[in-house]
């Protein structure tokens, strides 16, 4: 023993065996080690952490999606459309987070398949609703659109289109719409959607809504006591848009009504007439 003890030093090497011995080198090696299993640490930390985060997001995005099925399921029941061209009912995919989810975190793995069917639904529901979309703004707006019923609520036809005696002169001239007579601040009301493109006093029509439906079609509503639009407003069918007056060349509270097709007016009866589709 007391051999080795004393040639180790010499086998070795005096330098190396005092370089192991070193104890600031050892304290080196020792907090290298500790930075390191530190970062693994923190690394390990933030992954979960971030998975943590995007199973959180997985599981809102799924319940957004469900509710999102359960809006279209209810549009194409309110439509009435052919239920197997719009299947909002499928089944959520096997595996998804809301079923599986148990409190633990995700492996990435997981995630990633999750992630890939939750985009590849939206992708699907999407594609749904664009079309359901698309149906329903031709079909509603035509609809809207379409000019039918009377512009108000209370009231009684008080003069045709065409040639009558003028209640001023007295002498035959040509009437270009058709009058509605009633209470003075009675309702005026849009007979199709549209767009407000007149809202103010235009002479002998005094208080005036022109609202253009599209299509080439205007209607007019004209010796109004007030406006309740603006040029540019958007009016469904339906919609109260003035209170009935007497302003402008007019005799007693009524609304002049007219319907213009390309800039010219017609008999507004068949719009007045027809049912509202
Ligand atoms: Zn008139």
């Amino acid at each position: 023993m007391t051999f080795y003890r004393l040639v180790a030093p010499l086998w070795f090497g005096e330098d190396y065996a005092a370089s192991l011995a070193d104890p600031t080198i050892v304290e080196a090696w020792n907090q290298r080690l500790n930075a390191q299993r530190e970062e693994i640490n923190s690394l390990k930390r933030h992954s979960t952490e971030q998975i943590d985060a995007l199973t959180l997001r997985l599981g809102e995005m799924q319940a957004r999606l469900m509710r999102l099925d359960a809006l279209g399921q209810r549009l194409v029941e309110v439509a009435k459309l052919d239920q197997g061209e719009f299947n909002f009912d499928t089944p959520p995919a096997l595996g998804g987070p809301i079923e599986s989810y148990s409190g633990d975190s995700y492996r990435l793995p997981d995630l990633t398949t999750s992630l890939d069917q939750i985009q590849a639904q939206i992708d699907h529901r999407a594609q749904q609703l664009e079309l359901l979309n698309d149906l329903f703004a031709n079909r509603q707006f035509e609809a809207e659109r379409f000019i039918a019923g009377r512009p108000i609520t209370r009231g009684w036809l008080s003069s045709h289109f065409g040639y009558r005696t003028d209640p001023f002169s007295g002498r035959r001239v040509w009437h270009a719409g058709v009058d509605f007579a009633g209470k003075e601040g009675s309702d005026v009301i849009a007979v199709a959607a549209g767009v407000g493109t007149t809202a103010g006093k235009r002479g002998g029509y005094g208080w005036l809504v022109e609202i253009n439906h599209g299509g080439g079609l205007v209607t007019r509503y004209a010796h109004c006591k007030e406006l309740l639009v603006k040029v540019g407003d958007i009016v469904q069918k339906g919609q109260l848009i003035a209170l009935m007056g007497s302003t402008g060349r007019s005799t007693g509270p009524h609304v002049h009504f007219e319907v213009l097709k390309n800039g010219r007016q017609v008999d507004p009866i068949k719009y007045i007439n027809r049912a509202s589709r």
